[in-house]
């Protein structure tokens, strides 16, 4: 059964989607089966990968509502053991839609299933809020992986993030765990960033990545080209971390594997 990891942050542009792609290609490279699952309406992740809207078709969207359509939905990418499912802007409605539903925080999980068999990693890559569809991701997920972009109040942003993974855990899925926190663009000449990467580690002492993403421009570059860091430029310092994060990921699983 696949791990599934929520990635989340509902402050923008902290580098969920940079993580989600460049992670999940990591992983697809060394020969794991991996998918994505683009929760967001702007679908970053989706054009990131080259995925053209006339793709789309079917998509989270229409796959969430009509899960006949889920399979289909599914895209290959230039990445052997990388699949996407893709997301269009038409999900800026599923939050509203959901509302009134009966079990409305299960649509996600319900839908995962039929794949989880299928891959190793699912990643939910989640919009820059806390809303039903966030918390869609949080009750299908076992694992929520938090980017922290390392800048002035970055913990306290995550504040109302870790909340509402504690209610999940408490009420709809309690085999929910905090996979870690991943320092994003973090600039080594800048003082702040090795402040905030101290105050992180104090507060998450076994939850912070060792491994930090350095402010890199090669990585904002890759998805105009409709790639993951790794195809478009497999040495900068950007991809080399994600590939040093994706190997961490791995040797902290079988560490796990091997206490078990
Ligand atoms: P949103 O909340 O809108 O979904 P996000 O949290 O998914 O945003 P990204 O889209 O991954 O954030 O990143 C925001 C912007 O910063 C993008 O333009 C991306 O290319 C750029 N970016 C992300 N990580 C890095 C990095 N390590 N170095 C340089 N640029 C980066
Ligand atoms: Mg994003």
């Amino acid at each position: 059964m696949a791990r599934i990891i929520v990635v989340a942050n509902q402050k923008g542009g902290v580098g969920k989607t940079t993580t989600t792609v460049n992670l999940a290609a990591s992983l697809a490279v060394m020969e794991k089966k991996v998918l994505i699952v683009d929760c967001d309406p702007q679908a970053n992740a989706s054009s990131g990968l080259g995925i053209e809207v006339d793709r789309r078709e079917n998509n989270l969207y229409s796959a969430l509502f009509d899960i006949q359509t889920a399979a289909d939905a599914i895209c290959e990418t230039e990445i052997k053991f990388l699949h996407i499912l893709p997301s269009t802007h038409d999900l800026v409605g599923a939050d509203l839609e959901l509302i009134n539903k009966e079990e409305r925080e299960f649509f996600l999980t319900r839908l995962i299933e039929k794949f989880q068999d299928d891959y190793e990693y699912i990643f939910l890559d989640c919009p820059p809020s806390l809303g039903l569809v966030t918390v869609n991701a949080l009750c299908a997920g076992t694992e929520l992986l938090i980017p922290l972009q390392c800048e002035y109040y970055a913990l306290e942003g995550i504040a109302q993030l870790l909340k509402t993974y504690e209610l999940v855990k408490k009420r709809l899925n309690p085999g929910l765990d905090i996979m870690g926190v991943v320092l994003t663009m973090f600039d080594k000449r800048n003082r702040l960033s090795f402040q905030v990467e101290r105050e992180v580690r104090t507060y998450f002492p076994d939850k912070t990545f060792r491994t930090k993403i350095p402010r890199n421009v090669r990585l904002s570059e890759a998805p105009s080209y409709g790639k993951p860091a790794i195809t478009y430029d497999i040495r900068s310092m950007g991809t080399q971390a994600y590939i040093a994060l994706a190997q961490e990921v791995l040797d902290a699983q079988s560490a796990g594997a091997k206490a078990d």
